[in-house]
C-alpha cells in the first residue's frame, strides 16, 4: 500500500507575529515543529505500510525551513518527501492550500491512501484534508480513530462522530484525516538520521516547476478568504444595574438601546 502523508510545519511558540499587510502568520525565522496532529497520521501510515509492504511518502507546503519537518519524517522512515515552497504559495487559505497540495500529490506518482492530521495547531480549520480529497475526486472520511482492515480496494475504519463511533468501508484510493491520541507516534530514529543525514531526499517544487499550476488559484492571489484585521476583542467591564417594575425596566432598556443605536 502506497501512502502519502500531508504534514505541516507549525510555529513551535505562541510568540508569533502577524503580517500587518496580509493578516497572515509570519513564518520565516520562527521556531517551528511538526504539527502534533500529523504525528498520529504518520504513525498510522508507517504501521499500515509495515503490515502491507508499502511505502510512505510525505508532502508539505511551506517556507524553505519546512524542509526540517520533512527531514524528521524521513528519519522516521518515509521514503521520499516533496516540499512545495515558493513566495507564490504564501498567504494561502484553505482553498489555495488544498490546490497546492493537489498539485503536489499529482507530482508524486500512484498512491492508495492519503493521510492528513485532523487539524493543525495554527490555522486549525480541519478543512484542508476534505478539500484536497474533493480536488482529487476521491472519497474521504474525517476524524478516523482506527483502521480495522485494508483489502486490495477498500479500507474499513472507525470514525468519531462526537456522540457515536461509525464504522465505514471506504473505496481506495481515499483520504482519511486521523484523530489525535489514536496511537503512540514514533520518534525520528537516531540510526536512520545518521545513515541519511545530509542526503535526505526532499524534492522542492516552486510554482514554475509545476506546468499545470495556475498562479491565480495559489497563495494569497488564489485565496477567496483573506484576513482583514486581527485584534484582541475589546473587554468591557462597565456595569449598569436597573431597578423598577417590569414596565419601567423595559422603558429604560429601550431608551439605552436606542441611544446606543442598537435599535
Ligand atoms: C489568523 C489566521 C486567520 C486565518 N483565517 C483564514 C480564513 O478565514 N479562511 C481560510 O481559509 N484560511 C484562513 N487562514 C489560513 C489557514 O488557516 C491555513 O493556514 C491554511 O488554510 C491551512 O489550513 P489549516 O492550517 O487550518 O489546516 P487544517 O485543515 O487544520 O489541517 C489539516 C491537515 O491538513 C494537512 N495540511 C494543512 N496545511 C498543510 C500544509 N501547508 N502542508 C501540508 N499539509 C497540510 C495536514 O495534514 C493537517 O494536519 C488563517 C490563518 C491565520 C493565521
Amino acid at each position: 500500500m502506497n501512502i502519502i502523508v500531508c504534514v505541516k510545519q507549525v510555529p513551535g511558540t505562541t510568540q508569533v507575529e502577524i503580517d500587518p499587510v496580509t493578516g497572515t502568520l509570519k513564518r520565516d525565522g520562527v521556531s517551528s515543529k511538526l504539527n502534533p496532529y500529523d504525528l498520529f497520521a504518520l504513525e498510522m501510515a508507517f504501521q499500515l505500510a509495515e503490515k502491507t509492504g508499502g511505502t510512505v511518502k510525505t508532502l508539505s507546503m511551506g517556507p524553505p525551513q519546512a524542509a526540517e519537518a520533512l527531514k524528521e519524517t524521513l528519519w522516521m522512515g518515509a521514503k521520499e518527501s516533496v516540499l512545495l515552497s515558493d513566495r507564490k504559495f504564501g498567504g494561502a487559505d484553505v482553498a489555495a492550500t488544498s490546490m497546492a497540495l493537489y498539485l503536489g500529490v499529482k507530482s508524486m506518482g500512484d498512491y492508495d491512501l492519503i493521510l492528513c492530521g485532523k487539524q493543525t495547531t495554527d490555522g486549525d480549520t480541519a478543512q484542508v484534508g476534505p478539500e484536497l480529497a474533493e480536488r482529487l475526486g476521491i472519497d474521504h472520511a474525517a476524524n478516523v480513530l482506527r483502521i480495522h482492515e485494508v483489502t486490495e480496494d477498500t479500507v474499513t475504519a472507525d470514525i468519531d462522530l462526537d456522540t457515536a463511533v461509525e464504522t465505514l468501508k471506504i473505496k481506495l484510493p481515499c483520504l482519511l484525516t486521523i484523530d489525535k491520541d489514536t496511537n503512540t507516534p514514533r520518534l525520528p530514529s537516531f540510526v536512520k538520521k545518521k545513515e541519511i543525514e545530509g542526503r535526505e531526499e526532499i524534492r522542492v517544487l516552486a510554482v514554475k516547476d509545476i506546468p499545470e499550476a495556475d498562479e491565480s488559484t495559489l497563495g494569497l492571489k488564489g485565496s477567496p478568504t483573506q484576513v482583514e484585521r486581527i485584534f484582541p476583542p475589546e473587554k468591557n467591564s462597565d456595569k449598569l444595574i436597573l431597578n423598577g417594575t417590569s414596565e419601567e425596566l423595559a422603558a429604560d432598556l429601550f431608551g439605552i438601546l436606542t441611544e446606543k443605536k442598537y435599535i
